[in-house]
C-alpha cells in the first residue's frame, strides 16, 4: 500500500506492503523530528468526510478494501481558543478548494452537490461559482440550512454521520487549519464523479446521443452525395478522356494521313512521270523510225540524230540534216 503523507504544505510518498499505524506514525516522526508527538492521523473518504485514523483497526479498514493509495492528513493539535473568537468552526468539513480543515468562520455548502464545501477565501475566490451556495456562518443559519435543504439530498441517508466510522474513539479534539495544500485535481475529478451521478446527466447523454445520430446520419448522408458527385466527375472524366484519347488518335492519325496522301501523290507522279517517260521513249522510237525511213541511215546512226537534236520534232530534225548535207 502506498501512503501518501500530507503535512505543512508537502505530501510525502512512501510504501508499506502491511501498514501499521505505529509504522506511519513512527515514518512521520521521522521525516519531522520536531513535530508535537499528540499530532493526528485522518483521511478522506469515498464521501469526502474526514476519518480519524487513531488505532489499527481504522487502518485495517483501508487495508480490508484493497485501498492501493491512502492520503493520510497530518492534524497536529491547537487549542480551541486558538480559533477567532465568536468564529463557527464547522469540525466535520474540509474545504474542498483549498483543504483546509476544519472549515472556521462561513462555511458555504453547495446546494446542488452532494457534498462540497467552500471557506470564505476560496468563495470569495470565485471557486465553483457555477452552482448556488448556502452560506452557514451561524447555528441559526445551520438549523435554518438544515430545515430547508436536509434530506434534499437522498444518499445522506446514511445512519449516523459516517464519521468515527472504525467504531467509538471519543472526541479527537479540535485540529487547526493543517494548511494549504493546493489543489489535487480533487476538485475536478469530483464534479466529474458528481455530473455522471446526476439523473439530469441521462437526459443530456440521451440528448447527445440523439444530436450524435442526427450529425452521423447527415454526416452520412454528405458523405454519399460526396461519394456520388465524385462517382459523377470521374464518369464525365472518362467521357472527356476518351474524347481527347480520340482526338489524339485523330491528331495522331491526320500526319499518317498527309504522309499517306504526300506518298500517293509522289506515287501518281512517278506514274505520270514514268507514262511520259514512256511517251518520250515511244516518240523517241518513232523519231528513229521516221528517220530512217528518210535519211535511209543505219539505226544507230538514226538513234544518234535523235539523241542529238532530243525535244525537236521529226519534220525539223529531218530539215537540219538535209540542209547539213
Ligand atoms: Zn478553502
Ligand atoms: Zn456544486
Amino acid at each position: 500500500m502506498k501512503v501518501k503523507i500530507v503535512y505543512n504544505n508537502e505530501i510525502h510518498l512512501f510504501k508499506q506492503s502491511n501498514p501499521t499505524l505505529q509504522g506511519i506514525r513512527q515514518h512521520i516522526q521521522k521525516i519531522y523530528p520536531n513535530i508535537d508527538s499528540n499530532f493526528t492521523l485522518a483521511y478522506n473518504d469515498s464521501e469526502n468526510d474526514q476519518i480519524t485514523l487513531s488505532c489499527q483497526e481504522d487502518l485495517q479498514v483501508l487495508i480490508d478494501e484493497g485501498t492501493p493509495t491512502i492520503k493520510v492528513f497530518v492534524l497536529t493539535s491547537k487549542k480551541p481558543q486558538e480559533f477567532p473568537q465568536g468564529k463557527m468552526v464547522h469540525k466535520r468539513h474540509t474545504c474542498d478548494g483549498c483543504y483546509t480543515y476544519p472549515i472556521v468562520g462561513s462555511r458555504f455548502k453547495c446546494l446542488e452537490c452532494h457534498n462540497y464545501d467552500l471557506c470564505e477565501v476560496c468563495q470569495a475566490k470565485g471557486l465553483h461559482n457555477n452552482h448556488k451556495f448556502f452560506k452557514i456562518s451561524t447555528q441559526e443559519e445551520l438549523e435554518q440550512f438544515r430545515k430547508e435543504h436536509w434530506g434534499k439530498f437522498g444518499h445522506w441517508g446514511h445512519g449516523g454521520c459516517g464519521f468515527h466510522r472504525g467504531g467509538p474513539h471519543g472526541p479527537h479534539g479540535q485540529h487547526g487549519p493543517h494548511g494549504h495544500h493546493g489543489p489535487f485535481g480533487h476538485e475536478t475529478f469530483k464534479q466529474i464523479r458528481e455530473f455522471f451521478q446526476d439523473p439530469a446527466f441521462k437526459e443530456i447523454k440521451q440528448t447527445v446521443c440523439t444530436i450524435a445520430k442526427d450529425t452521423f446520419s447527415v454526416i452520412k448522408t454528405e458523405l454519399e452525395k460526396h461519394k456520388n458527385s465524385k462517382q459523377e466527375e470521374q464518369k464525365q472524366y472518362e467521357c472527356n478522356t476518351n474524347d481527347v484519347q480520340e482526338t489524339q488518335q485523330e491528331i495522331q492519325q491526320e500526319p499518317q494521313q498527309e504522309i499517306q496522301q504526300e506518298i500517293q501523290q509522289e506515287i501518281q507522279q512517278e506514274t505520270i512521270s514514268q507514262q511520259n517517260d514512256c511517251k518520250i521513249q515511244e516518240e523517241f522510237e518513232e523519231k528513229v523510225k521516221g528517220l530512217i525511213q528518210v535519211l535511209q541511215c543505219d539505226e544507230k546512226v538514226a538513234r544518234e540524230y535523235v539523241e542529238c537534236f532530243k525535244g525537236f520534232p521529226l519534220d525539223e530534225i529531218v530539215d537540219m540534216l538535209l540542209e547539213k548535207q
